[in-house]
C-alpha cells in the first residue's frame, strides 16, 4: 500500500480507502470481515457517509484495540435516526447523530469532522452562520475533532470554504466523465475550473479524498459511459490519484469481494492502471493538455515528464512549494534533448518538446 501525508498534519493516509455508502446491506458479520480485510491490507482511511446505520456498530466491534490504526471521516450533517441515512443542517440533530456515531464506533475522537455534502451557497451560509461550523471548531479545540473537512461536488463551494481557511481535507468527486464533459450534463464546473480547484488544494495543503471515482459505476460500462467506451476501476483510481492534491480514493464497497477486487490495484501492472486510452475519446478542448499520466515514458534522457508538468502547472497556479519540488528533481526540463519520443507517444497530443523549453525558461534552469 502506498501512503500520502496529510499536508496539515502527520497522518499518513492509504491511497486506497473504503467508502461505506453501500456496505450496510452486507450484514454485520460481513461488514466486520470487510473491515478486517481492509486493515490486514494496509487500508487506514474510512469514509463514514453510509446509506444506513449498520456499519457503525460493526466497525466499532471490528476495531477493538486497533482504533489508532484507522482514520475516520465523520459527517456532520448525516443523520441515522431510524437506522437510515438522512441529510440535515439542524444543529441538534447533528449533535445527536455525532454522539451516536462516536458511541457506535466505540471511540471518543474523530479524525476528520466533515461539513457534509454542501453544494449550494445557501447551505454553506447556513452551516457557517447557524452554529454547525462553530460546533466542529469547538470539538476541535477540545481535541475531539482532529481535522476539519468538507464534502462537496461544487468547485465554487469548495473555494468558499477554502477562503474561510478552515479545511484540511476536501471530499470531492473526481473522474474523467466529470472532468471532461459538459458541466450541465455530468458535473458542476468546467474542466478548467475543476483542475484549478485541485491545484489550489495542492498549493494550500488541503488534501483531497476522492468520491465517485467511477462516476457511480457509469464509467465501467460502455453502455452507460458518457464516452461510449468503458474504463476499468484501476484506470479510474489511477486517474484520480494523478490529480494534484489527491491523497486517497474511497470506492464504496459492498463486501469483501468488492474490496479484494479494489485492492488488486495495489499490485496491478502499470499497463492495467494506464488510462491514456482517454486521449482517444476525450473531447477536443482537452487536446494538448498534459494530464500527468506518464504514458510517454520512457524518456531517453530520464525525465519524469508527468511530474515536471505537474510542478510547472502548480507553480503557475501560485503553489510556492512547487518550485522547490521542481528544484529537487534530478532531471529537469533543461535536460530534454528534444528527441520527440514523448510527442509521438502522447495520446493527448501534448507538444512536450516545445513545452520543456517553456518550462526550462520559467524555472530558469
Ligand atoms: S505528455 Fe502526454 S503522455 Fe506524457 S504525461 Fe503528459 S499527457 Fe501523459
Ligand atoms: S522530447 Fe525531451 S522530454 Fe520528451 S522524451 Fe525526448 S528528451 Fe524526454
Amino acid at each position: 500500500m502506498e501512503y500520502r501525508k496529510l499536508p496539515h498534519g502527520d497522518e499518513q493516509i492509504s491511497v486506497i480507502g473504503v467508502g461505506t455508502s453501500s456496505i450496510g446491506m452486507a450484514g454485520e458479520k460481513e461488514i466486520e470481515e470487510t473491515m478486517n480485510l481492509a486493515l490486514e491490507n494496509g487500508v487506514n482511511y474510512f469514509d463514514m457517509a453510509s446509506a444506513d446505520a449498520a456499519p457503525f456498530p460493526a466497525f466499532g466491534r471490528a476495531l477493538a484495540g486497533r482504533r489508532k490504526d484507522v482514520f475516520f471521516q465523520i459527517h456532520f450533517g448525516a443523520s441515522y435516526q431510524g437506522g437510515k441515512y438522512g441529510w440535515t443542517t439542524n444543529l441538534d440533530k447533528i449533535k445527536r447523530s455525532v454522539d451516536w456515531q462516536l458511541s457506535a464506533l466505540k471511540t471518543d475522537y474523530i479524525d476528520f469532522g466533515f461539513l457534509h455534502c454542501i453544494d449550494e451557497e445557501a447551505d454553506l451560509r447556513h452551516v457557517f452562520d447557524r452554529g454547525i461550523l462553530d460546533y466542529i471548531l469547538e470539538l476541535k479545540q477540545q481535541g475531539v475533532v482532529r481535522h476539519v473537512g468538507l464534502s462537496s461536488h461544487t468547485p465554487e463551494i469548495a473555494h468558499m470554504a477554502m477562503d474561510a481557511g478552515i479545511l484540511d481535507m476536501l471530499m470531492f468527486s473526481i473522474n474523467p466523465a466529470y472532468d471532461y464533459r459538459d458541466e450541465s450534463e455530468y458535473a458542476v464546473g468546467s474542466a478548467a475550473e475543476r483542475q484549478s480547484l485541485y491545484r489550489r488544494c495542492e498549493a494550500e495543503g488541503v488534501g483531497i479524498c476522492v468520491m465517485k471515482a467511477f462516476s457511480g459505476g457509469q464509467l465501467l460500462n460502455a453502455k452507460t459511459s458518457p464516452f461510449g467506451r468503458a474504463l476499468t476501476e484501476y484506470q479510474c483510481i489511477q486517474y484520480a490519484l494523478d490529480k494534484p492534491g489527491v491523497l486517497t480514493v474511497v470506492p464504496g464497497v459492498r463486501n469483501r469481494e468488492d474490496l479484494r477486487r479494489i485492492l488488486g490495484f495495489v499490485n496491478a501492472a502499470p499497463e492495467e492502471r494506464d488510462y491514456s486510452v482517454l486521449g482517444t475519446f476525450a473531447p477536443q478542448e482537452t487536446e494538448g493538455v498534459c494530464v500527468y499520466c506518464n504514458h510517454c515514458q520512457p524518456c531517453p534522457a530520464g525525465l519524469d515528464v508527468g511530474l515536471i508538468n505537474k510542478y510547472y502547472d502548480l507553480a503557475l497556479a501560485g503553489d510556492a512549494l512547487a518550485k522547490s519540488h521542481y528544484a529537487n528533481l534530478e532531471k529537469k526540463a533543461g535536460d530534454c534533448i528534444g528527441c520527440g519520443h514523448c510527442d509521438s507517444r502522447c495520446p493527448f497530443h501534448v507538444g512536450q518538446v516545445e513545452r520543456m523549453q517553456t518550462i526550462r525558461t520559467y524555472f530558469g534552469e
